[in-house]
Formats: structure tokens, C-alpha cells, sequence
């Protein structure tokens, strides 16, 4: 039952080509330790395109609704992802690393005859989840500050961005 959608990064880029398509919350491995519950789906819609500098690229969009743990009381939160975002494709490693590590920038990945959409997913919604999962009116009220207790990954994207 599990299909493994997977595209060639350059070629996919340069043909404007477009694939869309739902993926089960349990099929993401590195996902599923931060999550309460893996039931449900995400969707997600990945398009090739050139960006305005001419390089090829996948503008990704993911949408779904996880659960977390509440950060105060423990129990599952709901967490809406929408995220939308451009993903510049480089042919090396060392490409990414020279460029300058600016949260303005649009995003780079490395490109592959069979990039897996599955893990380019996962890695958006990683990076989308909140750094402290709660609900907006928690059982437990008003807490104390979070203890620093960080889950990896998350929220890296937002401490950048300044959003949380
Ligand atoms: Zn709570």
C-alpha cells in the first residue's frame, strides 16, 4: 500500500511540472516521535519552477492537521500546517554550504534523479511545528515558563524567523 512518490529534482524543475497527492501522518518515520496521535493525512502539492534568478526549484505545498502534546497539560493538540514554500535545488552539497545562511532566502535542497517527496515533506512540516505545542485555553491555566525542554527539530524555522 505504501507508494513512495519520488521525482527527478532537475527535471521536474524544468518541465513546470506538477504533482499532488496525500501521504498517511504514519509514514513519516522522524515525524512521528514528536507527534500524540499519527492518525490522518497531510496533502500536499509540489509544482517545478525557475525562480526569478533562473535556478530551477519546487515551490511545496503542505497542508494537514497533526497532533502534538500539549507542552502544559500533555494531552493532544491539535497543530494546522499550511505551509508554502520555495525550495531552491542545488547540484552539490558544497553549493548549499556557500551561500550564506540567511533566513530571508529561500531555502536550498540538494537535487536527485529520485528525490523522495515524502522526506520533503516531512522536513517542512517539521519545521512548521510549533516549538511549544499548547492549547490556546489549556486545562492546566496559566503555566510557568517552559522549562527547556526543546523537541529537535522543531520550530528551528520559527526561532529564525522570529515568529514564536
Ligand atoms: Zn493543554
Amino acid at each position: 500500500m505504501s507508494h513512495q512518490p519520488v521525482i527527478d529534482g532537475f527535471e521536474f524543475a524544468s518541465a513546470g511540472a506538477t504533482q499532488a497527492g496525500r501521504l498517511p501522518v504514519r509514514e513519516f518515520p522522524r515525524l512521528r516521535d514528536l507527534l500524540a496521535s499519527d492518525a490522518g493525512e497531510v496533502e500536499y502539492e509540489v509544482c517545478g519552477l525557475l525562480d526569478e534568478r533562473g535556478r530551477p526549484g519546487l515551490r511545496l505545498a503542505v497542508r494537514g492537521t497533526l497532533e502534538l502534546r500539549c507542552r502544559r497539560c500533555l494531552e493532544p493538540v491539535a497543530a494546522k500546517i499550511d505551509e508554502d514554500e520555495l525550495l531552491v535545488l542545488a547540484s552539490t552539497q558544497e553549493e548549499i554550504d556557500a551561500e550564506p545562511a540567511d533566513a530571508e532566502l529561500p531555502d536550498r535542497v540538494l537535487a536527485s534523479k529520485a528525490m523522495a517527496l515524502r522526506d520533503l515533506v516531512e522536513d517542512q512540516i517539521i519545521l512548521a511545528l510549533p516549538y511549544a505545542p499548547r492549547h490556546e485555553a489549556c486545562a492546566a491555566g496559566a503555566a510557568p515558563q517552559d522549562e527547556g525542554k526543546v523537541l529537535p527539530f522543531a520550530g528551528l524555522k520559527g526561532l529564525m524567523r522570529g515568529r514564536n
